[in-house]
Parts: C-alpha cells; sequence; structure tokens
C-alpha cells in the first residue's frame, strides 16, 4: 500500500479515533464487503480530515455527509462496495474517478491502485480535495477540473473507472478509457427516477462490453459542464 507511515498523527479521540473506524469496518464486513484489501484501505484512510471539522465526530457513521457545493462526501459501504467492484479482486494499475468531491473515494483508491486520475467540474472541491490528499502525502493521484461525464481528450487507458456521482444514462463515452479486461462502476438512474441509480458495472471484453445491474443506491446528479 501507498501510505505515509505516519496517519497515527490523524488519529484522534472518540469518534474521530482509529478505534471507531476499525468499528466501521467490521460493519463494513458484517454488511457483505469481502475484499479484505478493500477493508484495509478503509481502515488506514483517516476519513473524518475529509469532512467539516463540525461533522468530524459522525465521519464513521455508514451515512453521506453534506461538503460544501451541494455535494455529499459518499457514505462508507458505497465507497467499499464500489472500490470492491473496480478490483474484483485484482490489482490496480490505474484508475479514473469521476466526481473527486472531498477526495475520500481518491484516498482510498489511491491505496489500493499504483495511480489514480480524478475529475471534479467544482473548483472549490478540487482546491479541498487536493489540500486532503496532500495532507496524506498520497502522492499517486493526479486531481483535475473538468466535466468528466464525456471522454477525455487524452490518451489515458486504465484498469478501472469509477464514477462517483449519479448518471442518467451510462456514460459510455467513457468507455474509451478501458482497457481489454478494464471494467467501469456507475451509478445508472433507475428508468424515470433521477434520484435513485443502480450500481452498474461493464467490463471491456474482447469483442465488446459486458454489463451487470446490481445494488439501488443515491449519488448527487453527474452534470456537465464546469462550476
Ligand atoms: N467521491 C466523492 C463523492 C463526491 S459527490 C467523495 O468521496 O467525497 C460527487 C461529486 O461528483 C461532486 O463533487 C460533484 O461535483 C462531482 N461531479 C458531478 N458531475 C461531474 C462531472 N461531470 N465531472 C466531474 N465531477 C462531477
Amino acid at each position: 500500500m501507498h501510505r505515509d507511515k505516519d496517519w497515527n498523527r490523524f488519529n484522534g479521540i472518540g469518534m474521530t479515533s482509529a478505534r471507531t473506524r476499525a468499528r466501521m469496518v467490521a460493519r463494513l464486513r458484517e454488511e457483505g464487503i469481502r475484499d479484505e484489501t478493500v477493508l484495509a484501505a478503509m481502515n488506514a484512510v483517516p476519513r473524518h480530515i475529509f469532512v467539516e471539522e463540525s461533522l468530524a465526530s459522525r465521519a464513521y457513521e455508514d451515512t453521506p455527509l453534506p461538503i460544501g457545493h451541494g455535494q455529499t462526501i459518499s457514505q462508507p459501504w458505497v465507497v467499499a462496495r464500489m472500490t470492491e467492484l473496480a478490483r474484483q479482486g485484482k490489482p490496480l494499475r490505474n484508475v479514473l474517478e469521476i466526481g473527486s468531491g472531498s477526495g475520500y473515494q481518491t484516498a482510498v483508491l489511491a491505496l489500493v491502485a499504483d495511480r489514480v486520475y480524478t475529475v471534479e467540474r467544482i473548483g472549490a472541491l478540487v482546491a479541498k480535495a487536493r489540500r486532503h490528499l496532500r495532507e496524506l502525502n498520497l502522492t499517486n493521484v493526479a486531481i483535475k477540473h473538468g466535466d468528466g461525464s464525456a471522454a477525455m481528450n487524452e490518451p489515458l487507458q486504465v484498469d478501472a473507472i469509477v464514477v462517483t456521482a449519479g448518471a442518467a444514462v451510462l456514460p459510455d463515452a467513457l468507455l474509451a478509457h478501458l482497457e481489454i479486461g478494464g471494467r467501469m462502476v456507475a451509478p445508472v438512474a433507475v428508468e424515470g427516477n433521477h434520484e435513485l441509480q443502480r450500481l452498474t458495472v461493464v467490463e471491456r471484453i474482447a469483442n465488446g462490453f459486458k454489463e451487470q445491474t446490481l445494488e439501488a443506491v443515491r449519488f448527487v446528479p453527474l452534470l456537465p459542464g464546469t462550476a
């Protein structure tokens, strides 16, 4: 794992302690997260530094929390599940994340992949996420301000794409960045309901794509353009 040995310095007491985080991980395991590499990453990243200080005591509850600009940090179970689906039990080289938000999911991905590319459309959140990732000394992350709903003007090829905002329809333009054997995990709206999505996994196989629809989830919307 890429991590600064000194993360213990972030551990607080009570609700921001390593023990509270370990309890969160135990809960994730009970709720069906099986990938030990993902659980170890969730156990390592201090989630409380990614939320406002006034919310830090709630950081290890299994709930999304506001991060400003009308956006939320995803609930721990969803972060763990998407990371597990992205990994499929295999080491990841390059991962593309759409929707950096607080940078929390980015940090979890940075521990299980060689390199993470993340795109966020709200400039103020890019600055915040960058600050959090620097604090953790995660040097294998590149964060960019931009609209990640369309394919990028870069020859980036990754083995996983994690979309952390709810798409109205499958953001299939992004599939151009997937290597064969790679997969995209994205919340895609259940028909006619933009508030409710289903985790969708699209795998690139030799002669096309294979799609699978999984759990219902609730994400803030994937929006076009930048802010
Ligand atoms: N992974 C984040 C979740 C943040 S919520 C975390 O762990 O905190 C989803 C984020 O997606 C928001 O910050 C929102 O601004 C961003 N987003 C929405 N549409 C986007 C787009 N087209 N391109 C990039 N980011 C987008």
